[in-house]
């Protein structure tokens, strides 16, 4: 059983129980064993913990909220700290299941806000904007009486996807969708310059990359498959690429997390894997003569940020860095930020979420975050760490290499596919 699983089925098991009581703990777990619970925050509590972070800070860090609300009416916070002309983006926990990604961010952001002599040169270089759960429905969703959310099935999150049941009837669905549930947000980040709006997946992620959708999509608003020619219903993709857009930032990091792979209960692994979407940079060149040029700009100072993820990595016995074998599908963050010509780096953390190896997991995304953050603020094109050396420190598990991404699972046409994803067929797009 993964670990989706395993959280879907307690989640089922204790659903009935957290509908009689008040739910002043985190979302139904477990997660293994109770020490480790404390520090996965509730909404109010990450919330109040960047809001104290901030207040304590004597304005080295500052508190915003995103321009789209999630359709559950959440505001989704971002924190910036530093004020250096050179911007890093860190966003964790694009999928709601991702959890321990978001503590690593939240420590970082609280690091960095310190006065010690490393995190004051690090905001004299840098600006930094952490955006520590871009998910917030996915997570802990609640309705307005308290309780949780429920899909179109009746679970209750943690789940991967954002919230969003207007298609919970028997039809098409949107590409990168699960029925009666919501999207998967790291599928529609948008990636073309101009149009920040833009349905990444309309009218589909191959011959179609060249369209731009410039109205959006009002997701708290009843829509139709039709309206996915507007452009992007995803809010939360839309609140990152407001803020690439805001900063430009040379670096931008995405931590996620899977919990299906633990070796002898301490071990954990960490995936890392630079911007792929080669052919989509091909393919722009149509409308957009430079978009191979900043496609190969972004690629290569990713490679730069996975050279100095390794070489920190590789001091930590705990932590054994692989390639991840991620698609090139346009829409996930890795590849759009790319493609706008940032050093877009995904970070995937692997292992059980128990105290120790749950610890080690949050320790990886630090580190590995922090020592990125450290080295662009000494040198803000990293030109000591050679692209090329990426691809000999960082070897595939399994010598499985990167996917050539046809989709994930179904033709597109006109944004939609006729199925959608679901749980149990998850396998096929990892973590990422
Ligand atoms: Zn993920």
């Amino acid at each position: 059983m993964s670990m989706r699983n395993i959280l879907v089925a307690a989640s089922l098991a204790t659903a009935a129980a957290a509908s009689v009581q008040a739910q002043t703990t985190v979302p139904n777990g477990p997660y293994g064993d109770n020490d480790s619970i404390a520090s996965l925050r509730t909404y109010e509590q990450l919330m109040a913990a960047l809001k104290s972070s901030t207040h304590t800070s004597r304005g080295a860090m500052s508190y915003g909220v995103l321009p789209w609300k999630s359709n559950g009416g959440r505001e989704i916070p971002y924190v910036v700290v530093g004020n250096g002309p050179t911007a890093a983006l860190i966003v964790a926990q694009q999928h709601g299941d991702e959890m321990e990604t978001s503590d690593s961010a939240v420590n970082l952001a609280r690091t960095l806000a310190n006065s010690s002599a490393a995190s004051t040169a690090i905001r004299n270089a840098l600006t930094v904007v952490i955006v520590p759960r871009v998910n917030v429905d996915g997570f802990d969703g609640r309705k307005a009486d308290g309780t949780l959310i429920t899909d179109a099935q009746g679970r209750v999150p943690p789940w991967r996807q954002n919230y969003d049941l207007t298609f919970s009837a028997p039809g098409r669905v949107p590409a990168f969708y699960q029925r009666g549930r919501g999207y998967d947000i790291n599928r529609y980040h948008a990636f073309r310059p101009l149009c920040p709006l833009d349905n990444p997946n309309y009218p589909d992620i191959t011959v179609g990359v060249t369209s731009c959708e410039t109205l959006g999509v009002d997701s708290t608003q009843p829509y139709t498959l039709a309206d996915l020619a507007k452009g992007n219903p995803v809010p939360e993709a839309k609140n990152v690429r407001w803020l690439a857009d805001k900063y430009k930032p040379a670096v931008t990091l995405d931590l996620h997390h899977q919990g299906t792979r633990v070796n002898d209960g301490n071990m954990v692994t960490a995936s890392t894997l630079w911007p792929t979407a080669d052919e989509t940079a091909q393919r722009l060149l149509a409308v957009d003569p430079d978009a191979v040029t900043r496609f190969k700009q972004g690629q290569s100072m990713a490679k730069r940020v996975v050279v100095v993820i390794a070489q920190t990595l590789a001091r930590y016995p705990y932590a054994d860095l692989s390639l991840y074998p991620g698609g090139t599908e346009p829409g996930i963050s890795r590849n759009a930020y790319g493609l706008l010509g940032s050093g877009s780096v995904l970070l995937e953390l692997r292992g059980g979420i128990g105290t120790k190896s749950g610890g080690y997991i949050q320790k990886i995304g630090y580190h590995a975050a922090q020592a990125v953050l450290h080295e662009l603020a000494r040198d803000a094109s990293l030109s000591g760490f050679d692209p090329n050396q990426a691809e000999v420190l960082v070897l595939p598990a399994n010598g499985r290499g990167p996917t050539p991404g046809q989709g994930e699972s179904e033709p597109i046409a006109d944004g939609s596919v006729s199925n959608g994803d679901a749980d149990d067929a998850e396998g096929h797009h990892f973590g990422n």
